[in-house]
């Protein structure tokens, strides 16, 4: 699939610190989850070449943030261009290594860019204040600077996303970056990072380290331990959040954390019906169900109950599973095998304790390598006694549970640590308001199973995380509020 890329410089198989691509003696291989072929191998970096891309990125900064913020965001809008104009082999490359359907990665690379022109927009309003004060001979007032060399830790399952989202913001700020992106998808990273160097992004500004699972850990501990990183920005599971928290303790760093969900998708007897499956369709099967905001626990009320399971049946029967750049196809392969072992698990877990399967449970043979694929499956009577009732399923698998009343419906959606997403469906106005606001999430999506983008904060409570991406409060997370007290006026 990659032979077919249009611009060929694109697929770059090195790291890219200080403005240079570089190598390194050890290497590892990137796979493509629909065939498990080689893809390419990339540098399998050390810490050593983690401290060169820190040491980078501090001699960077003072050029960096002394530049008017206008002159960051024309960069910052080039680089834009460049994702959008390149949009088709970013997706190529997306789909190759992280399976989704062609269509899915296309979205995502615009989704992705649209970061990009939001916070080149944004760094131009990085505005401080004035405070009246209550002394007539002082006069107060607040500066916002960049907080200084960032560290950036994303997942595989949004390989553009999950980048531009932390570093277009720190660049728009005035901040350096670090980024280590997944190790099954370092591709669409290079690639991204290849164009930003062609958008006039500045050497040392933006690196991009390569690294195996185990280098992942080892670098990982350096970019908690330096005290030259500032802030470090994470999305990932909340195991691995709480890890890079605890290692951040002794350098005090700032951190934004994106962390795991378990997201709830309530509908009421009053939904609208269609509207209610479309949602869930939508929330529950994009990205095989590989998504921190996927639904993850539906909750249907009794009187609509039984004509939602059987409408969500039939939906999930046209879902055309197989390699994401076959035509047509809205379901591609999990990741990897441990993912198709946690579905297989979770789903034993519940017929074995009750659950009724309606359609799907099993893997598919969809392509040369057969067992990466999953149905698009749905259980019902689901209790929660159950696995998937507690745990992030992160696949096409949709426990449908059963509910009587409102507030059991809340208590429900609320007993869990995480706080990530909730969805519900209802037509009524007082119930609407009563539900949002009840909720223990940091987003939630009403009538709709999609509500991701540039322009609002996304972020959880509870153990989901700290901080929010994206909108006009995601640049907060890459200043520091400097009070000046100018006194004997
Ligand atoms: P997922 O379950 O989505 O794979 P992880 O939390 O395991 O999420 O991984 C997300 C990112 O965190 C990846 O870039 C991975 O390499 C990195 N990572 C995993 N474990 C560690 C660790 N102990 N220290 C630093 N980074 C890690």
């Amino acid at each position: 699939p990659l032979s077919l890329l249009k611009d060929p410089t694109l697929f770059k198989t090195q790291a890219y610190i200080d403005g240079q691509w570089i190598d390194s003696a050890r290497r590892f291989a990137v796979t493509d989850p629909a065939t498990n072929a080689e893809l390419a191998q990339v540098p399998a970096l050390e810490p050593m070449h983690a401290q060169l891309a820190i040491d980078a990125a501090d001699a960077a900064w003072p050029a960096w943030r002394a530049l008017p913020a206008k002159q960051r965001a024309a960069i910052l809008r080039k680089w834009f261009d460049l994702l959008v104009a390149n949009a088709d082999d970013l997706a190529r490359l997306m789909t190759a290594e992280q399976g989704k359907p062609l269509t899915e990665a296309k979205g995502e690379v615009l989704y992705g860019a649209s970061f990009v022109e939001w916070f080149a927009e944004e760094a131009k309003r990085v505005y401080g204040e004035t405070i009246p004060s209550p002394d007539a001979t002082k006069r107060l007032l607040v500066l916002k600077q960049p907080v200084g060399v960032c560290a950036a830790i994303t997942p595989w399952n949004f390989p553009l996303a999950m980048i531009t989202r932390k570093v277009a913001p720190a660049l728009a700020a005035g901040c350096p970056v670090v980024i280590k992106p997944a190790e099954q998808t370092p591709l669409t990273a290079l690639a991204a990072a290849e164009l930003a160097h062609r958008a006039g992004i500045p050497r040392g500004v933006l690196n991009v380290l390569t690294a195996d699972a185990e280098g992942s850990i080892a670098i990982g501990k350096l970019l908690c331990a330096s005290k030259v990183v500032r802030h470090l920005s994470f999305t990932g599971s909340t195991e691995v959040g709480r890890i890079l928290m605890a290692q951040s303790a002794p350098s005090i760093k700032k951190l934004s954390l994106e962390l795991g969900g378990n997201a709830p998708f309530i509908v009421f007897d009053d939904a609208d019906l269609d509207s209610a499956i479309e949602g869930a369709m939508a929330s529950k099967y994009r990205n095989a169900g590989q998504t921190c905001v996927c639904a993850n626990r539906l909750y249907v009320q009794d009187g609509i109950y039984d004509r939602f399971v059987e409408r969500l049946a039939q939906a999930v029967g046209s879902l055309k599973i197989g390699s994401g750049f076959d035509e047509g196809v809205n379901l591609g392969p999990l990741i990897d095998d441990q993912a198709l072992a946690k579905v297989e698990k979770h789903i034993s877990d519940a017929t074995s304790k009750g659950a009724r399967m309606v359609v799907g449970g099993k893997r598919v043979e969809a392509g040369p390598h057969a067992g990466r694929f999953f149905q698009a499956t749905v259980l019902a009577d689901v209790t929660s006694d159950m696995l998937c009732a507690r745990e992030e399923t992160f696949g096409p698998v949709a426990p449908v549970f059963r509910f009587k009343t409102e507030a059991e419906a809340i208590a429900a959606a609320n007993a869990t640590e995480f706080g990530l997403a909730a969805y519900f469906f209802s037509r009524d106005v007082g119930r609407i308001f009563r539900v949002a606001e009840e909720l223990e999430y940091g987003m939630v999506g009403i009538n709709t199973g999609l509500m991701s983008n540039e322009v609002a904060p996304f972020g959880g409570v509870k153990q989901s995380g700290l901080g929010r991406e994206g909108s006009h409060h995601g640049i907060d997370e890459y200043v520091e509020m400097k009070y000046l007290c100018l006194g004997d006026l």
